[in-house]
């Protein structure tokens, strides 16, 4: 029988990992978390392991530096506002992290011109980029080159 025992504060209390993710992008670190049993990284961060299930995992910081595997052009349907608002060309795409999680990701600076060029190229190497949108800092990439 698995313990029902949770020695971390942070199963009280969720918003806690939520607060780290965000103040950490407003600082340039990304918060990601490390199962103590399975070793798997969470990130987005959880509270417990997705991989194994087991409630304990400790926080790590992650570089934010991957590769762009697949992209795609966003339409009407999946645009986002508040970078079409900017006026910001990107993509939207798979980037997986040298850590090791894949994530859905925008890739700023990538206009038609530039993704035809970099799509026979796939994977290409990614960087992350802290973009301030005024009431929070999110995580975008853009092209490490
Ligand atoms: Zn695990």
């Amino acid at each position: 029988m698995v313990s029902q025992k949770i020695k971390t504060e942070e199963f009280w209390n969720p918003e806690h990992v939520v607060e780290k993710f965000w103040n950490g992008l407003k600082e340039g670190v990304i918060y990601a978390k490390k199962c103590s049993n399975c070793g798997a990284v969470e990130f987005p961060p959880h509270l417990a392991c997705n991989t194994c299930g087991y409630p304990e995992t400790e926080w790590i910081q992650l570089t934010g530096k991957g590769k762009l595997k697949s992209f795609v052009f966003t339409g009407v349907l999946n645009a986002r506002l508040e970078l079409e608002d900017r006026g910001l060309k990107y993509v939207c795409g798979e980037v997986e992290l040298d850590e090791g999680p894949s994530l859905n990701a925008v890739i700023l600076g990538i206009n038609k011109k530039k993704g035809r060029e970099i799509e026979d190229k796939l994977p290409v190497r990614v960087r992350p980029v802290f973009y301030d949108m005024g009431e929070y800092t999110t995580l975008f990439f853009e092209l490490d080159e």
